[in-house]
């Protein structure tokens, strides 16, 4: 099968009306001087490893294409940084991401069997009914006590997790597994209320009173009940879409005391610990490293990483109306061991936005003492970003996200849309140029101002000898969606044989996935990342 040319679309691949690629050089709309000037040098100024590589000219501009707001400093250099000495930045192997979510869902699922076989043996079963609802409301506690755990160890960053399954992923799972955990609850409490009312021939209400006031540890676990089923009030989608961000995270941390003040019930009234000293010292050393792990990842390494990389912002800069990239110093970024298209929890310590941290792409790969992300303005975090300040300190956590390229042997086809550029970005400019002949980037955007990094683009596929289209104009402007199955065979012809990355808005990424898997490629050869955790 044969290639455009380099960057260059062939007029008959190209869907009518679709903006093919190439960005404005010439006209200059300097931006507001608000910002710090970026380096005079491109990207890495004054860097240790001296300036990058020239690019290559980039073409002339197509027609519809306006000018963009570029520095008046000049553009970024766009070719791949050289990796920090003694680390993988390349293609994460393709298994390495099939099985770990399979190996992840069986230890849980094997954990599960463990708890029920040890209520199997502990819990008296009675043949009364009281006596049975008593020993299914245990075994629904047994399995709520070990799912909120399993909650918490798929929430605490746990870099094999985070690397080899993916924030967006644990995410779902988190969510879904919360639904089971908040059934088990309420259905342990249910049970178990019913029958010893059943059993004591007592009223449900004169029976829950005794529970409350005679056994021990029940009135905090009860309290623990409520907050959880706060908690999920929260999480249920119509809340959430009407709350911010913060507020639903903020009242999720409750869930930690929920498990603290649920603890000690469990040994206390729990038939399966009463007298099983070796289960009571599993089941403590199962949260107790839970909670070492969390306080690990998600606090101390963290703090670490800001003490040894001292993150410090450079400089801002506008790439786009609405779009900035800040670019972030430190030191030894090569220890990070970060892959292309994966991004940080970024946490700049400004009074205004040290309380939250939120999750950016990296745009490019770090150099060892530089890191660029590049925000589109979505709300108040992103828009504050504007104004950092230079040498502001930023707490950066991870590097996080499976969306990496894997080695294959499979061409490479990258589809980004808006914003969804950035890991694409980086992703493209680090494919080993083996790989080159069989890389297709397709950036879609709905207007030419929305577009970043065009130079830079122009130059990695000019340096690569792969192929760029960008697909410019709504739907309704275009008449049709240049990422409809039938474009994107047309303008990407032998599309079954590629290994496919997208990234972009929900609409636009739905579309593209439809697309591919109608064009043949299997689900394990498509990869997406979701901006929406
Ligand atoms: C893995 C990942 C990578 C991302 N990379 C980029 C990038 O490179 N460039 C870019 O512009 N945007 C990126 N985003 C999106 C970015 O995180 C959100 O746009 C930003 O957090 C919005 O915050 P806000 O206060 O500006 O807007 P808000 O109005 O507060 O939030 C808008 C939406 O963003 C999401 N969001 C808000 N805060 C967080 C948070 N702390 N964690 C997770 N989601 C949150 C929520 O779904 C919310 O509905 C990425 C998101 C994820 C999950």
């Amino acid at each position: 099968m044969s290639y455009p040319a380099r960057h260059s679309v062939p007029p008959s691949r190209t869907p009518p009306g679709a903006q093919p690629r190439r960005a404005a050089r010439q006209p200059r709309a300097v931006p507001p001087a608000r910002w710090p000037g970026p380096p005079q040098q491109g990207l890495w100024p004054g860097h240790p490893s001296g300036p990058l590589p020239a690019t290559p000219a980039a073409p002339a501009a197509p027609s519809r294409l306006p000018p963009r707001p570029v520095h008046p400093s000049g553009p970024l250099p766009a070719v791949t940084p050289a990796p920090a000495a003694g680390r993988r930045t390349g293609p994460t192997r393709h298994t390495d991401r099939l099985v770990m979510p399979g190996i992840v869902l069986t230890v849980i699922a094997l954990g599960a069997l463990a708890v029920m076989a040890l209520w199997w043996r502990s819990t008296p079963r009675g043949s009364d009914a009281g006596g049975l609802l008593t020993a299914a409301g245990d075994a629904l506690g047994l399995l709520a006590g070990y799912g909120v755990v399993m909650l918490v160890a798929l929430m605490a960053r746990l870099p094999p997790l985070e690397r080899g399954i993916g924030a967006d992923r644990l995410a779902r799972w988190h969510a879904t597994g919360g639904r089971y955990v908040i059934t088990f609850v309420s259905g342990h409490v249910v049970l178990i209320v019913w029958g010893l009312a059943v059993t004591a021939h007592e009223k449900v209400t004169s029976e829950t009173v005794t529970l409350l006031t005679s056994y021990p540890d029940v009135l905090m676990a009860t309290v623990a009940w409520f907050l959880l089923l706060g908690v999920a009030a929260f999480s249920a989608r119509a809340a959430r879409r009407r709350l911010s961000y913060e507020t639903w995270y903020y009242a999720h941390l409750y869930t930690y005391l929920a498990i603290a003040l649920a603890f000690s019930h469990q040994f206390a009234d729990g038939p399966a610990f009463a007298s099983n000293f070796p289960a009571r010292v599993a089941w403590s050393a199962l949260y107790a490293t839970v909670g070492t792990l969390v306080v690990w990842y998600r606090i101390l390494t963290p703090l670490l990483h800001a003490a040894r990389h001292r993150f410090t912002v450079r400089n801002v800069r506008l790439e786009a109306p609405g779009v900035v990239s800040v670019f972030i110093t430190g030191r030894d970024f090569g220890r990070l061991r970060a892959e292309p298209g994966q991004f940080f929890r970024w946490r700049f310590l400004t009074r205004e936005l040290c309380w939250q941290s939120h999750p950016y792409s990296l745009s490019a790969m770090p150099q060892p003492d530089l890191m660029r992300i590049t925000v589109k303005v979505r709300g108040d975090h992103s828009d504050s970003l504007a104004r950092l300040e230079p040498g502001t300190r930023v707490i950066a956590e991870g590097p996080y996200g499976a969306f990496t390229p894997s080695v294959s042997s499979r061409r490479v086809l990258l589809i980004a849309g808006g914003v969804g550029i950035t890991p694409i970005r980086a992703m493209f400019a680090a494919l080993p140029r083996r790989m080159s002949d069989g890389i297709t980037l397709l950036y879609r955007a709905s207007h030419p101002r929305d577009v970043v990094f065009s130079r830079e683009l122009e130059a990695i596929a000019s340096d690569r000898n792969a192929a760029l289209h960008f697909l410019i104009g709504s739907r309704e402007e275009l008449g049709y969606d240049p990422l409809a199955s039938r474009h994107l065979q047309r303008m990407v012809p032998g599309l079954h044989r590629y290994e496919a990355y997208v990234c972009g808005p929900p609409g636009m990424t739905e579309t593209a996935l439809e697309s591919l898997r109608a064009a043949g490629i299997a689900r394990r050869h498509i990869h997406r990342e979701s901006f929406d955790l």
